[in-house]
């Protein structure tokens, strides 16, 4: 029922949006689809379809976005943009492992501590489509950022494994979409989530053409990320990890953004912003023992949307990660859409 009354809010609010085609321009976009609520990982799962629900429902009957947020629609990652990152191998075997259950069953997949389901590939694939349908409005001028609301997460997925809840690197795909599709050079990605994104690190370690700074609870899963792991070979140096002891807040998170993030923006100078945004950092969630609050995030996302004016002509794509408490998803992703949404 639940379901049923997400899919008609969004038809109403996606039929709406066409009427305003014509004035998109200063809009934010908003990629989300019923469909990643498909993703089944069996009962009392922290990573479940109420993550997005309520942060959806919200976000349709907020007056503060009446006029500001397009819904588009959008479609899976194909085969080859999936292999921008991850190996055949891998991407058969997700194929093959989630072809074997049948409705309602799951399992893990074997490369590690990711649930999956009989659709879990398919909603997979099309997290993946979200950002790439977010970049290419950004690169287009349709809009000039975009918040996609996905599931499953994507930052621990290494080229060659699931692990953490993820099944493809969402974010690296789409990093390395940007650079294939449109030419660009310097991609940063942020990534707040309270865990390490010890998937997007691997896959950029030797890379200077993706700077990735992560700030995260240390010690914690996945237990990379130590400031000592600054990449190597021409990557050495466009890697930044800030890592927090439990307890810390959001004076500390802003901090690693003034104190460390701005620094290496300015001899970096990003084209495109993407941001693995994970709310499990928030005060009170079910994973994390950091205390961030909204107003944290908005203050990010503040310091964010100072670099982008800056370096990027405001591109910036958020891609949802972790947070395992749907009030705080919703809390935290509004105040980051009043600050995309403000001129
Ligand atoms: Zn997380």
């Amino acid at each position: 029922m639940k379901k049923l009354l997400l899919s008609l809010i969004l038809f109403f609010a996606t039929n709406n949006l066409t009427a305003n085609n014509l004035h998109k321009q200063n809009k934010v976009a908003v990629i989300y689809s019923d469909q990643f609520l498909l993703h089944d990982t069996g009962k009392n799962h922290p990573e479940n379809p109420d993550r997005l629900i309520s942060v959806v429902e919200n976000l349709i009957v907020n007056p503060l976005f009446k006029d500001s947020l397009i819904w588009p629609k959008f479609n899976p990652a194909s085969l080859e943009q999936l292999q921008l990152i991850h190996s055949k191998n891998y991407i058969k075997k997700v194929e093959h492992e989630t072809s074997l259950l049948t409705n309602n069953s799951t399992t893990y997949l074997s490369t590690g501590d990711t649930v999956i389901s009989k659709q879990s590939d398919h909603v997979a694939r099309l997290a993946v489509g979200a950002g790439i349908k977010g970049v290419d409005m950004i690169m287009s001028k349709e809009i000039s950022s975009a918040f996609a609301l996905v599931r499953p997460p994507g930052h621990h997925a290494t080229a060659t494994r699931g692990m953490g809840f993820c099944i493809y690197n969402n974010i690296a795909i789409v990093a390395r979409y940007l650079q294939k599709q449109y030419g660009l050079k310097r991609i940063l990605i942020v990534d707040f989530d309270v865990h390490h994104g010890n998937g997007t690190q691997d896959i950029f370690y030797e890379d200077h053409s993706v700077f990735y700074f992560s700030v995260h609870q240390h010690p914690f899963y996945p237990q990379s990320g130590r400031p000592s792991e600054i990449g190597s070979g021409k990557g050495k140096g466009f890697t930044l990890n800030v890592d927090l002891p439990k307890g810390s807040g959001d004076i500390d998170l802003v901090n690693a953004f003034k104190n460390e993030l701005n620094e290496a923006v300015d001899v970096f100078k990003p084209e495109f912003i993407l941001v693995s945004a994970g709310f499990d950092a928030h005060a009170g969630d079910l994973l994390g023992q950091l205390k961030y609050t909204s107003n944290g995030y908005k203050e990010v996302a503040l310091i964010l949307k100072d670099i982008a004016k800056k370096y990027s002509s405001g591109r910036t794509l958020y891609m949802l990660e972790g947070g395992y408490v749907p009030d705080n998803i919703s809390w935290s992703v509004n105040e980051i859409l009043s600050v995309l949404t403000k001129k």
